[in-house]
């Protein structure tokens, strides 16, 4: 999962999307509304942290309107410790949570791990592919009934794969899958990645279809 931060300090824009990388979170981070509804338009993100004030407008007007228009996509705010109003706002906008500057880094992951718990539980968050099994909210995956060990772009990879199972994703979907890791993307990146997790699940859960991309088979 892909995660949006929206938040125009640059030193806790900063601190956040290094500890959230760190955890093995995929994050794009932008600092104004307009650059974050470009974002929001180019990728489909499974969760946003917004911050309230922002150069170019209201963090909470953005949040409505993605209420408005039927995105159920969870929402933190990130508010600061005075501006109780703000946090009833949110929620009331339908922020799923929120968290108070300033935050332990510690507790924000917590948090964004409780929010998709609670969405999870709406959609399963189990995939199967034949012996793989992949549980896309604790992050884990078990071969064979082992669990299986991967960095965090092996999982961004099978992440982007698990979500479609079945389905045929081109070598450029996966590659928006790793590019949120930094821009030193190789050209070949997506084999490469592909053939780690061959290595660690076998080499026939994810198929190579010619010409194509890849697939993880049902
Ligand atoms: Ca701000």
């Amino acid at each position: 999962m892909r995660i949006l931060l929206i938040e125009d300090e640059p030193v806790l824009g900063e601190a956040v999307a290094t500890h959230l990388k760190r955890s093995n979170h995929a994050v794009d981070w932008v600092q104004r509304l307009d650059d974050a509804e470009a974002a929001l338009r180019a990728v489909d993100y499974g969760l946003i942290l917004l911050d309230l004030h922002l150069p170019d407008g209201r963090g909470i007007d953005l949040l409505r309107k993605l209420r408005r228009e039927e995105d159920k996509r969870s929402v933190i705010i990130l508010t600061a410790r005075d501006q109780i109003r703000d946090r009833i706002d949110g929620l009331n906008s339908g922020a799923d949570d929120y968290i108070v500057k300033p935050f332990d880094l510690d507790e924000l992951v917590a948090r964004i791990l409780a929010v998709q718990r609670r969405s999870a539980a709406k959609a399963s968050s189990m995939v199967r592919a034949g012996s793989l099994f992949i549980d896309q909210v604790e992050r884990k995956a078990w071969y064979e009934g082992r669990e299986v060990q991967l960095t965090a772009r092996e999982w961004a990879l099978l992440e982007c794969l698990a979500q479609r199972v079945g389905a045929t994703l081109s070598k450029a979907q996966l590659e928006e899958a790793l590019y949120a890791f930094g821009s030193e993307i190789e050209s070949n990146a997506v084999e490469v990645y592909v053939s780690r997790l061959r290595k660690k699940l076998g080499a026939n859960v994810i198929r190579t279809v010619r010409g194509l991309g890849y697939r993880l088979e049902p």
